[in-house]
């Protein structure tokens, strides 16, 4: 037990067995690089926080430099770089968008990229010079792909710059139903489960009254990561949950028993995660798995988890 409750308090996540699923930060900038944070590397780097109140696009330079100031902070680590996720609830004035009735389901994300493919091209060049000066390897993914064709046209542009780890966000249900399509091009998916809840219950993310459909314990939202990871486990290839769900310590056995191979959050739910990681047999969090699978709703779900101890 008490080899259990050391490995439980920092180091890789692992469960209680070994089995390794790592444990890694959500950030929006360097700054948010809490000193000790016991992570394994950064699963999610939301970028657009360099964009954010700008009225100008940030320029090459400036953009090289922020990403370099991540990398140089994992050496030899992962980094996974989302490429610019703007639009909905994260307007962004310099690109000077029309008003959209509908900017959840509108121009948002990869979407961006269609008419203002040099904003997407930049910040791939920007992050091929930052991993170059920096001697990174960084993983990149985009956000909201929706379709097969999306991911290819995102994979090209970043191919051709050099980078060698190109994925994609699970945001989207039908990206979700074609995952493994995806990871026949792609070396990776990272579930955000926020705006895949808002997308899978047409339930806007920020609506306070619609919390129980939000819920990531809903089990229609755990069938979604459940087919996901499958896929990359059919496939060999890591499948990472990034939204929110991924730092409730009762629900990370449960998604690393369907399979996912890493959990991303911000610093302050790193460590009860590894905890109840290091608490669970494999086979145990595939039971807790099942169990919330075949429950009838998100309190069920949570009530049949909870009891299994
Ligand atoms: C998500 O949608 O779950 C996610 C991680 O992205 P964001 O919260 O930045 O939209
Ligand atoms: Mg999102």
């Amino acid at each position: 037990a008490d080899r259990l409750r050391q490995a439980a308090s920092s180091g890789p996540g692992r469960t209680a067995d070994g089995h390794p699923v790592e444990l890694l930060l959500n950030i929006g900038s360097a700054a948010d690089l809490a000193p000790g944070a016991d992570a394994e590397g950064v699963g999610l780097f939301r970028t657009e926080f360099l964009f954010l109140d700008r009225r100008e696009e940030p320029g090459f330079d400036e953009q090289v430099a922020a990403y370099e100031a991540v990398f140089r902070a994992f050496p030899g680590g992962k980094v996974v770089v989302r490429t610019l996720d703007a639009g909905s609830d994260k307007p962004l004035p310099f690109l000077g968008a029309a008003p959209e009735p509908n900017p959840a389901l509108g121009v948002r994300g990869l979407r961006v990229a269609r008419g203002r493919p040099g904003v997407l091209d930049t910040q791939l060049d920007a992050i091929a010079e930052a991993a170059r000066v920096s001697g990174a390897q960084p993983w990149v993914m985009a956000p909201m792909v929706s379709t097969v064709a999306e991911a290819d046209d995102f994979a090209a542009r970043a191919r051709a710059r050099g980078i060698t780890r190109v994925g994609a966000m699970i945001e989207v249900p039908a990206a979700a139903l074609r995952a493994d399509r995806l990871l026949e091009r792609l070396d990776f998916l990272s579930i955000g489960t926020n705006d895949l809840s808002q997308y899978a219950f047409a339930a806007d993310r920020q609506h306070g009254g619609l919390a129980d459909l939000l819920d990531p314990w809903q089990p229609g939202l755990l069938a979604l990561i459940a087919g996901c990871a499958r896929a990359g486990l059919a496939a060999g290839k890591p499948v990472g949950v990034c939204g929110e769900a991924a730092a409730d310590p009762l629900l990370a056995p449960v998604l690393a028993g369907l399979g996912v191979t890493s959990l991303s959050m911000s610093a302050p739910g790193l460590a009860p995660v590894r905890d109840a990681l290091a608490r669970r047999t494999l086979q145990r969090c595939r039971e807790d798995a099942r169990l919330a699978l075949d429950a009838d709703g998100p309190e069920r779900a949570r009530e049949a988890v909870a009891a299994d101890r």
